[in-house]
């Protein structure tokens, strides 16, 4: 059975302590063991980060892009690899794994114009010969604590940006799907990267606490869900770290009645039910505005009805197992709450799979969901798409903008006016336009609203150079010998 270690100052540190299991969510049997991290162990994946930053940060721009550009084609010549990882632990079909990679890949890529991106400003003359300019430095040791949900691309969120920046890294993945993360260091390694710079520490509670309170550890960027994010933020300011702490979501697709219906219910179907509903930017709510509530309904369900739920490895699946039983059976409790609720089950997932090993769950459908309904505020996390008919626009958007978070949105019309508006009213981070799944490209920056975000810094982006390092600026006079002064031995007529 494999054993998941951690990764410090370059080399595979074996767990001393205690550990979890780690499962393939397909058959449900135990695939492994994880180590979690004591305090100590933290401890000395910190140190081995502190050691290696002075160097690092005096890394000259040129090497840091050199070696950032080995390890886009390592990762990218390793794809199928990560993805076979993210597969056998998370569940989530072979396209998914892919796609989360590609999209990985994307902010390293963005990293590689770090050159550009900590270009200064300068200001000659500000005074008579003084000059001011500003500079971005890196903030030493940053460290980044990481969800279940996307265990490649959710750290390379992070760690691409911070390490071109010239800090020196310690990732806590999720104890879920830990294994991604060790492939990651190894790349980093044979791309050339110095020893330290990049660290793993595989944990729980533990590791996260000590990680929050180390006096070494300049800034965290978390993502995962809103009470634990609330947690790290808190924890973290309270002990002088930068945080920026990403939470949960509850995502509503606004369909008004000029919209392309067909368009509308394929973007319902894979956003709803992709990666079985476990993304922050899965669409959770369907907001039909009247009259096409039906013919939409009806759209939606007949797609569903042809999805192919399946292990992640089947080639012919298209939605596969949640993470765990435990997660499963929590997301499965919404359906009955839902029907308790006053809505209507429409499709019920938990008829459709018909397997007994593993922790399936088939999509489900709850249409005529109230909006004051614990099912339409909560965020469930897994394959339970909720339909809520409204009569407006204004109604729609009074549900979005009520809500407890405020990730990402969409609306769904053909009529530019409507959109215009919607995008200004919105209270959300991120906005779809027909597009259902607006996840910003990795040159902006991701982030939601509300308690979708604690902080106010977005991750990757310019937003991302901007929170791993700090400004400083610098006013200098210095005197020209040719023009009097002080006499600094230069030859004058020269
Ligand atoms: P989670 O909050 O349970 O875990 C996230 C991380 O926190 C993990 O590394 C975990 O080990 C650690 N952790 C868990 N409990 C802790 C505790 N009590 N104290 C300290 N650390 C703790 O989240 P998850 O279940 O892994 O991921 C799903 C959640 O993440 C969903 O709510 C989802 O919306 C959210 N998410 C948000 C975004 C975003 O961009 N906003 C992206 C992906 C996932």
């Amino acid at each position: 059975m494999k054993h998941v270690d951690h990764w410090i100052g370059g080399a595979l540190v074996r767990g001393a302590g205690r550990t979890a299991d780690v499962y393939d969510p397909a058959t449900g049997q135990v695939s492994g063991r994880v180590a979690l991290a004591s305090a100590e162990e933290v401890d000395a994946a910190v140190e081995a980060a502190a050691r290696a930053f002075p160097a690092w940060r005096d890394a000259s721009l040129t090497k840091r892009t050199q070696i950032l550009f080995r390890f886009r084609e390592l990762v990218a010549a390793h794809r199928d690899d990560l993805a076979a990882l993210i597969t056998a632990e998370h569940g989530k079909v072979r396209a998914d794994a892919l796609g989360e990679v590609a999209r990985g890949l994307e902010v390293v890529e963005f990293a590689c114009g770090i050159p550009h991106l900590l270009k200064g400003g300068y200001s000659e003359n500000v005074s008579t010969r003084v000059d001011s300019y500003s500079i971005r430095q890196p903030l030493g040791v940053v460290a980044g604590i990481t969800p279940f949900n996307f265990p490649a691309m959710v750290p390379m969120w992070m760690f691409p940006v911070a390490i071109a920046c010239g800090n020196t890294f310690v990732l806590k993945p999720s104890e879920r799907d830990p294994s991604a993360s060790l492939l990651l260091a190894e790349l980093w390694q044979r791309a050339g990267l110095p020893d330290g710079v990049f660290n793993v520490v595989q944990g729980d509670k533990v590791a996260v606490d000590r990680l929050l309170e180390h006096p070494a550890v300049r800034a965290v960027s978390f993502v995962g869900s809103t009470p634990i994010a609330r947690y790290v933020y808190e924890t973290g300011t309270a002990h002088g770290k930068r945080v920026q702490a990403l939470g949960g979501a509850k995502n509503h697709m606004l369909v008004l009645p000029d919209a392309d219906l067909d368009l509308a219910a394929d973007a319902a179907v894979s956003a709803g039910f992709g990666s079985a509903g476990e993304r922050c930017m899965a669409i959770s709510v369907v907001l039909a505005v009247d009259p096409v509530g039906d013919e939409l309904v009806a759209k939606i369900v007949s797609r569903v009805r042809d999805l192919r739920v399946g292990p992640g490895d089947d080639p012919e699946s298209q939605m596969g197992p949640l993470v765990t039983a435990a997660h499963r059976d929590k997301v499965a409790s919404y359906i009955d709450l839902g029907v308790a609720e006053g809505a209507k089950l429409v499709v019920d997932g938990r008829e459709t799979v018909g397997r007994s090993d593993g922790f399936w769950l088939g999509p489900t459908i709850l249409d005529h969901v109230p909006p004051n309904s614990r099912v339409h505020r909560e965020e469930i996390f897994g394959p339970v798409l909720s339909i809520v008919r409204v009569r407006s626009y204004e109604e729609g958007l009074e549900l979005i903008n009520s809500g407890e978070y405020g990730n990402g949105t969409a609306i769904f019309t053909n009529d530019g006016g409507a959109a215009r508006r919607f995008q200004n009213e919105v209270e959300v981070g991120m906005v779809g336009i027909n597009v259902p799944i607006p996840v910003p490209m990795a040159f902006y920056s991701f982030g939601g609203w509300k308690a979708s975000l604690f902080g106010d810094t977005h991750v990757h982006g310019t937003e991302g150079v901007h929170f791993y390092t700090r400004g400083k600026v610098v006013t200098s006079r210095w005197l020209d010998p040719s023009h009097g002064g002080v006499n600094l031995g230069f030859p004058t007529n020269a």
